[in-house]
């Protein structure tokens, strides 16, 4: 039974939450308590409307005129630059276009071409897996190149960084403790061996502050399609600091990099900025969508996301261990606020099906194998009594054992 006092303290909590306005901008069902914005944002309501102007009047009436009149071409660049103000990152550093995966493709990609002679990658082997898959792809395209990873070639990614590293791919947060690395840190130590550094934001962009800039970063890579709730395979982006773009060669060299791509020459010259980073044509419904998706967050203060963020993971913490630590749950990510990102996971032998549980009560998280429950937190529309509710939901699925249903293990494509 869900505590009086708690009831009292997360009623007070919602009431002055400075981030409140903005979750009635958001489309979420009644019945649902989403705790899955770190996998797919949900929609504003605003992007529905910006969807069928792209799609009647743009593309419906405006035909290919539009690539000119409703600034469609540049929108991979604009559309950059807004997220840039959320990353730490100043104008002209970051484009948005193809998926996390193919831009870290190009970022390790350019990397080692910058470091000539030298022949390591070095990487996380709990990385996201196509961060590893594609740091694969790029060292098969280069004769002796390696790839290193922490915890299988050394404990720790700092034993692995020496003068045969050119480049170092770290995912912020970890995606599945929500372990948060120090960019700064990790970034001068990669600096101070002569390696260059590559970040992977897929799960801080949106979720809390980042200071690329600050940190002196040289790429940075991420989803818009999580934190940012730009839609169901939105493109990605990428950062490449301002100092490197002129010598950093893309190599997937399509006509979207090339100086001059209406000129349509016969041979690639790039363009010497950020805009070399793209490839080929953008899908541009999806770039409409993130546009609207994005006019909320150029209002956000980002401060107020993380306080928001830590103060609902980490009452989630206290109230699944106080309420549900006799049933096997293990907290997987940092317990320190500081050390994690905006989500929280708990390992259980049986978390698939207590996940499929939660989710026919319409709590939704998620499940990463082999046995782990993800829970995001997304200030910007969760509340603080949905913390609570969820917590009642988990706790009585575990005590009932509802989760023994047997159509609660049936396994889907996705998880
Ligand atoms: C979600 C995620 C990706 C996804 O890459 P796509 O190419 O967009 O499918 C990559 N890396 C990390 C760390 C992620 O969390």
């Amino acid at each position: 039974m869900t505590d009086e006092a708690d009831r009292a303290s997360v009623d007070a909590m919602d009431e002055t939450d400075p981030l409140r306005p903005f979750r009635a901008r958001f489309e979420l069902p009644e019945d649902v308590i989403y705790l899955d914005g770190n996998s797919l944002g949900p929609a504003a309501h605003f992007v529905f409307h910006e969807l069928e102007k792209a799609a009647r009047e743009e593309w419906g009436n405006g035909l290919i005129r539009s690539w000119n009149s409703a600034g469609w071409f540049d929108l991979p660049m604009t559309l950059g630059d807004r997220i840039g103000r959320l990353i730490g990152a100043a104008p002209g550093q970051t484009v948005v276009c193809d998926t996390t995966s193919i831009n870290i493709y190009k970022a390790l990609h350019a990397a080692m071409g910058l470091r000539p002679g030298r022949t390591a990658i070095v990487a996380e082997g709990g990385s996201f897996p196509t961060d590893l898959y594609m740091a694969e792809g790029v060292i098969s395209t280069i004769p002796g190149a390696r790839l290193l990873l922490e915890s299988v070639d050394a404990a720790r990614i700092e034993e692995l960084i020496d003068d045969q590293v050119a480049v170092v791919l770290l995912n912020h947060v970890n995606y599945k403790s929500g372990e948060l690395r120090d960019m700064a840190a990790l970034t001068r130590k990669a600096h101070d061996a002569g390696a260059l550094i590559v970040w992977d934001l897929c799960h801080s962009a949106g979720a809390l502050p980042v200071d690329l800039d600050g940190a002196n970063v040289d790429f940075a890579v991420g989803c818009t399609y999580k934190y940012l709730n730009g839609g169901p395979g939105a493109p990605a982006f990428i950062y490449v600091a301002e100092r490197l773009q002129a010598d950093a060669s893309q190599p997937l060299s399509g006509w979207w990099g090339h100086a001059r791509p209406f000129a349509f020459e016969t041979r690639y010259d790039p363009e010497q900025g950020i805009r070399k980073f793209q490839c080929g044509t953008q899908p541009i419904l999806s770039l409409r969508a993130l546009k609207s998706a994005l006019e909320i967050w150029d209002e956000v203060d980002m401060d107020a996301v993380r306080e928001k963020s830590i103060a609902l993971t980490d009452l989630f913490i206290r109230l699944v261990e106080t309420r549900c630590g006799s049933f096997g749950l293990t907290l997987e990510s940092p317990r320190d606020a500081s050390r994690r990102g905006s989500q929280i996971s708990f390992a259980h032998d049986r978390a698939y099906e207590i996940m499929q549980a939660l989710i026919s009560r319409g709590v939704i998280g998620d499940f990463r194998a082999p046995a782990t429950m993800r829970f995001g937190f997304t200030p910007l529309y969760l509340r603080y009594r949905d913390v609570l509710q969820a917590v009642d939901v988990l706790e009585d699925v575990l005590r009932t054992e509802a989760w023994k249903d047997e159509r609660f293990s049936v396994k889907a494509a996705v998880t």
